[in-house]
């Protein structure tokens, strides 16, 4: 069965698409097999995983929705295909910004990834879930999916003051929704070490929550923001960058961390 995990601050601009992709690229190298669901209506994780998010015939509001299953809309993308770091997409484009309304009026509202989820999650060792930046319906129903939490932040003044919103509601989805539920880790990213500040925030970071703090540290990196606009995630576009290295790094301590996921054989789902 998968590992399942919500990349989620409620913060925009904080690195959780780049996060989400390039960690699902990276799983992939390594030989995972990884299932990308993008839960954003801004389909940045869905663009930048080489899907044209406005060609899709099916997205994950369909499958919140409950008119096509995750085997229908589940898409794989060529271009990650020949940069080596092939994983199946759920994509989503501004529809999904429709369900949020759709799904007040119907039962199971914040059960719906779950349920879908569970009929394909013996197919992969990983699915990744790229949230949008609120604490939504939509993001509940990635909380309500999952097994764990990777929050990425910037190690900035106000960063641990906006942590304390995600930590109480993550609190509260594991004491009514999900007893799984737990911060698996706080990953730093876009971090520059030759700004004082940053480190003294990764040391506050470090001693207020100790080993949920991920020893990968992500650098701030221009292959990583360019990468974007060639619709690749920055260790498809870029192998060699720093940054890019950094999350082959990031996707092997994850594997450890979870205690030896299952080693890759290299097979992988067949996506329609
Ligand atoms: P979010 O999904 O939280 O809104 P993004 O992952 O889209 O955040 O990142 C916001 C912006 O920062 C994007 O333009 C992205 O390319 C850039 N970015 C993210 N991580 C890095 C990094 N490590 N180095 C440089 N730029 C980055
Ligand atoms: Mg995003």
């Amino acid at each position: 069965m998968a590992k399942i995990f919500c990349v989620a601050n409620q913060k925009g601009g904080v690195g959780k698409t780049t996060t989400a992709v390039n960690l699902a690229a990276g799983l992939a190298k390594i030989g995972q097999r990884v299932l990308m669901v993008d839960l954003d209506p801004q389909g940045n994780a869905t663009m930048g995983s080489g899907v044209d998010k406005r060609k899709l015939q099916h997205t994950v509001y369909d499958v919140l929705l409950e008119s096509a299953s995750i085997a229908e809309a589940r898409v794989v993308s060529e271009r990650l295909k020949e940069a080596g770091c092939s994983y199946d997409i759920l994509g989503a484009n501004r529809d999904l910004a429709g369900a949020e309304v759709e799904l007040v009026a119907v039962d199971r509202r914040e059960t719906r990834l779950k349920e879908a989820l569970a009929k394909v999650d013996g197919e992969y060792d990983f699915i990744l879930i790229d949230c949008p930046p609120a604490l939504s319906l939509l993001t509940l129903n990635g909380l309500c999916a999952a097994h764990g939490v990777i929050v990425p932040m910037q190690c900035e003044y106000f960063a641990l003051e906006g942590l304390s919103d995600l930590v109480n509601t993550i609190k509260q989805v594991h004491a009514n929704l999900n007893r799984d539920l737990e911060i698996i880790g706080l990953l730093r990213v876009m971090f520059d070490p030759r700004i004082t500040l940053q480190q003294q925030v990764s040391e506050q970071l470090k001693s207020h929550f100790g080993d949920k703090v991920f020893n990968t540290v992500i650098p701030r990196n221009v292959r990583l923001a360019e990468a974007p606009s060639y619709g690749l995630p920055g260790l498809a576009f870029d192998p060699g960058a720093r940054g890019s290295q950094s999350f082959v790094e990031f996707a092997n301590e994850m594997v450890e961390r979870l205690g030896g996921a299952r080693p890759g054989t290299g097979a992988r789902p067949a996506a329609k």
